[in-house]
């Protein structure tokens, strides 16, 4: 009688994942932030043009508001002002749209940037009642299910506590930049944010991917954990997944939707232009 052998079986998914060789077709290898190639003296310039934009932008008005979803983009203009002058430090001040979805590691950042600069950035919360009506109509995760319904759930939890925070700023700024997108390619520096009849600025609108990561380097800025399990984008922790190396950056960003819809009601120029 011949004797059937025994196979030791992974007992785990770590371990079935370990027996998976790196970058096989099974585990495409992840975003990973790009290298900088141009030389110290470009990069410093890049530099000195963001500080005198947002001073200038300080200068210029009394209650500008920044934006930051606490990813490398914003973590770049955070940095910055929070490293200026006096009078940029408290002319632009930084807050965040806590959604009530956020990752832990996004979460995270706000104690990260506490620590590190002494600076507590505001957060603004959805209105409770709105998201409790959303989720008896329609369920929690029901913006899988339509655009309209993402756009819904965006609205409640995303842009009406923009509109609080906004309501009495003279003017704005994003961390948007123009290789981001389709859907930002024609990007400004300084737009008009019709909707609310303020300024709005993109002071990175020029920057490259690798000059974000290069900076973040040079000033050993905190960064989101995310970005090294393969994120380049952060949103909401249900509506962003990771990206495979070479994909388009806002591809892990609400990914069962086409590309040029992909705006969750922050920046609808962006659709416009
Ligand atoms: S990103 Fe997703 S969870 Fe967050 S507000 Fe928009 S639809 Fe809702």
């Amino acid at each position: 009688m011949s004797v059937i052998p025994i196979v030791e079986l992974p007992a785990t998914a770590s371990e079935i994942a370990s027996e998976i060789p790196a970058a096989s077709p099974l585990r495409p290898s992840l975003w990973t932030a790009p290298e900088y190639t141009g030389t110290a003296a470009a990069l410093e310039a890049k530099e000195a043009a963001l500080a005198e934009r947002l001073e200038a932008i300080a200068s210029r008005f009394y209650r500008a508001r920044f934006a930051s979803s606490l990813a490398a983009e914003d973590m770049v203009i955070t940095d910055a002002i929070l490293r200026g002058s006096a009078a940029l430090r408290a002319g632009i001040r930084v807050f965040t749209l806590a959604t009530g979805r956020l990752h832990a590691e996004t979460l995270a950042m706000l104690d990260e940037v506490k620590a590190h600069y002494g600076y507590e950035i505001e957060r603004f919360t959805p209105d409770a009642e709105a998201v409790e009506n959303y989720v008896r109509k329609h369920g929690m995760n029901a913006f899988y299910d339509s655009v309209e319904l993402r756009k819904e759930c965006c609205g409640i939890r995303k842009v009406e506590p923009l509109n609080r925070a906004l309501s009495h700023a003279d003017a704005w700024l994003t961390g948007q930049r123009r290789e981001q997108a389709v859907t930002r390619a024609e990007l400004p520096f300084e737009e008009i944010d019709e909707a609310r009849g303020i300024p709005k600025f993109n002071p990175l609108a020029d920057w490259t991917e690798a000059e974000v990561w290069a900076y973040l380097k040079r000033h050993a800025v905190p960064v989101n954990a995310l970005h090294a399990k393969g994120y380049p984008s952060i949103g909401c922790e249900p509506c962003t997944r990771a990206v495979r190396a070479g994909e388009d950056v806002r591809a892990g960003r609400w990914w069962w939707e086409s590309r040029d819809s992909k705006e969750c009601g922050l920046h609808e120029q962006n659709i416009k232009h």
